[in-house]
């Protein structure tokens, strides 16, 4: 598809490009042609003149617009159509390039858009299946008892739920656009101590502390997206922590930007998985976590996209085993 959309651009830049310099050299020939017989006229009218001074008679001299006239004409088409030959070759090379250049990113992001699709059409048919094999056999068996019936249906609601928040973060990587994004002042001590209050529960039953020394800085943003932002990163950090360990947050202020920092003692990330987590559907090998850690992959890629429409920058170290450290950058208000 995008290789004929490549051709058809090409062909109508190409048609532009011919159409001016066609136009430019009728114009060139018709204004070529006046001013040689302009000249030819002049020519003949001088002689004519000198003739009658000089004899007292003006002979009857030749037609200008006759053989030289037309072999200048003849001379000019040639040297146009040679031009015109070389703008034909020159335009049609820099027109390919333009039209591929010009369609090459929305061809990338058609092809991401229809990965997307199919990376998330595969993430709940899985569940989906699960759910239907498991209501089938209930179906099929007649003796189900009620407390079997019970089971299924709690399984069932668990992939419901799971359901739910995979929709529910496809919908937020969808829906943030910049043309609704109105940034206000922001306290960073506010927007991570609401952060914090949302997930404290399941710190609390990991037993995992966490310690707030962030600053009293403002930052230019929306209340609302940079929580959920925090709550992002502070539920993964109590995801892919072991019981026990520490969340630390600190911020400092560095050339017009607040750098606000969210470290774990964790199981950390490989180095091979850290280019690729903040990509969509991107999950890591689970296997050195111990728990069961649920998710779709999508948390660090929302993060990303809030960030993103924050005009800011996001980054993570890490060392397996050690821990890892997300830092967020956003723009002080003044
Ligand atoms: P999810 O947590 O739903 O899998 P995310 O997009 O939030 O999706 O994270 C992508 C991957 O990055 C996770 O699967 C995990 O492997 C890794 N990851 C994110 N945060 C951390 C962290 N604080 N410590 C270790 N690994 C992390």
């Amino acid at each position: 598809m995008f290789k004929s959309a490549s051709l058809k651009l090409t062909a109508w830049y190409l048609a532009l490009i011919m159409g001016l310099s066609l136009t430019f050299s009728v114009v060139l020939y018709n204004s070529s042609s006046a001013a040689l017989r302009a000249s030819f006229e002049h020519q003949r009218v001088i002689i004519r003149q000198q003739f009658e001074n000089a004899f007292g008679f003006a002979p009857s001299l030749y037609d200008p617009r006759s053989a030289e006239i037309g072999e200048a004409q003849q001379r000019l088409i040639a040297s146009l159509a040679l031009g015109n030959t070389a703008v034909l070759v020159v335009a049609g090379a820099a027109s390919f390039y333009l039209a591929r250049r010009t369609l090459g990113p929305i061809e990338q992001a058609m092809e991401a858009q229809s990965r997307f699709t199919a990376d998330a059409s595969h993430e709940l048919r899985t569940p989906l299946t699960a759910m239907q094999a498991e209501v089938e056999v209930a179906l099929r068996d007649k003796n189900l008892s009620v407390h079997e019936a019970r089971e299924l249906l709690a399984s069932n609601l668990e992939e419901v739920r799971n359901l739910q928040d995979l929709s529910n973060g496809l919908l937020a990587l969808a829906s943030q656009d910049q043309d609704h994004f109105a940034p206000q002042s922001v306290s960073v001590e506010a927007v991570t101590r609401q952060a914090i209050s949302r997930i404290q529960k399941q710190a609390e039953q990991k037993d995992i502390s966490i310690q707030n020394d962030v600053s009293d800085l403002h930052v230019l943003g929306d209340r609302g997206e940079l929580v959920q932002l925090f709550v992002i990163l502070l539920d993964n950090a109590i995801k892919y922590s072991p019981s026990g360990t520490t969340l630390t947050l600190g911020s400092t202020a560095q050339n017009g930007s607040a750098h606000i920092s969210i470290a774990d003692q964790g199981y950390g990330i490989k180095p091979h998985d850290l280019p690729h987590i903040f990509d969509r559907l991107y999950r890591a090998d689970q296997s050195r976590t111990k728990d069961k850690v649920t998710g779709y992959g999508l948390g660090l890629s929302i993060a990303k996209k809030i960030v993103e429409l924050h005009k800011g920058a996001i980054d993570v170290t890490s060392r397996v085993g050690e821990g890892s450290t997300f830092v967020v950058r956003l723009e002080l208000s003044r």
